[in-house]
């Protein structure tokens, strides 16, 4: 599993990671066994939430034993964002999780607190050891300008959005400005909700025989694609061993320039939405 720099955070994190919505809805062994299995093969960036609703508690039966193999984000909801909100919700966060301090704790996404009052607790947490660096998700240029000028330089480690071969609006400007500030993009949904390309289709026959020539499936040709430059990670979620033996294998897997060209034509970008989308 091919490792990278997450942020500004000094710290190396794996290219293909694990998601945990909705985590909590299959068999709670047989989903704590997955993430078990996801870590042994290096997937060690666990994605979760407070809003995921039982799935801290699964990530916590995961990691026991094991806590410092595991790179831990979580996320305070918008409506809890205030100064003292996040620093009640994250205190939440740990109990559930079985843990004295998270990896990285993201805004889930922009509510109405100003993020000088969410990023001051940011802050008060990472000073008290209860976070070692934080992040954002779902913001678009103009949230990423104005977190940066509330925060300073180096302080923002990601911007967690969505992206998937058919949803690229972030290739219209946040991709570049993350790379250009040292921010980490990870990549959420990357199979897109259901919407994986028909087999059938011209697309889909591309990805299979990229696929064929690297010994990879469909799947782990998207993943290697979608985080094809070391400043993106890619979060699937699996709740199966067999998909998540699948995933971590694409963390290995490099495309050539002509193969992510022939990628980038066949799913091209649709025009700037007008906003950026959000599960
Ligand atoms: P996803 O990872 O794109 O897709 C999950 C679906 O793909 C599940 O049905 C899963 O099946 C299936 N799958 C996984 N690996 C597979 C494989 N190798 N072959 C075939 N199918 C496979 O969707 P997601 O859960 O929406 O996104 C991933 C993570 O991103 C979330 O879990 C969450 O942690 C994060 N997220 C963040 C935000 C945000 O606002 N920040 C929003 C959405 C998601 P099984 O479950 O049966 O294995």
């Amino acid at each position: 599993m091919q490792r990278h720099q997450f942020g500004p955070t000094g710290r190396e994190v794996s290219r293909i990671g694990q998601g945990t919505w909705r985590l909590d809805e299959a068999n709670r062994a047989s989903a704590v066994n997955t993430l078990r299995r996801g870590l042994e093969l290096g997937m060690t960036h666990i994605d979760t939430a407070e809003l995921y609703g039982d799935a801290e508690l699964v990530v916590a039966e995961a990691v026991a034993g094991r806590r410092d193999e595991a790179f831990i984000v979580s996320k305070v909801l918008p409506s809890n964002a205030s100064r003292a909100g996040t620093i009640a919700a994250c205190e939440k966060s740990l109990k559930r999780l079985g843990t004295d301090r998270l990896d990285c704790y993201l805004l889930h996404w922009r509510g109405i607190y100003p993020l000088d009052e969410t990023f001051g607790a940011f802050e008060d947490l990472r000073q008290a050891g209860k976070i070692l660096s934080w992040g954002v998700s779902n913001f678009d240029v103009e949230d990423l300008e104005e977190a940066l000028s509330v925060a300073g330089p180096g302080k923002i480690a990601c911007n967690q959005v969505f992206y998937y071969l058919q949803e690229r609006a972030i290739e219209h400007g946040v991709l570049q400005w993350c790379q250009t500030h040292g921010v980490a993009v990870v990549a959420y949904s990357p199979f897109g909700q259901g919407a994986f390309p028909h087999e059938a289709s011209a697309g889909g026959r591309l990805l299979a025989e990229i696929g064929a020539a690297h010994g990879a499936t469909s799947k782990q040709v998207v993943l290697a694609f979608l985080a094809r430059e070391p400043w993106i990670f890619v979060i699937p979620k699996a709740s199966s061993v067999d998909h998540a033996v699948e995933n971590a294998a694409a963390g290995d897997l490099r495309l050539s320039d002509d193969e992510i060209a022939r990628i980038d034509s066949a799913f091209p970008r649709r025009r700037w939405p007008g906003s950026l989308p959000m599960l």
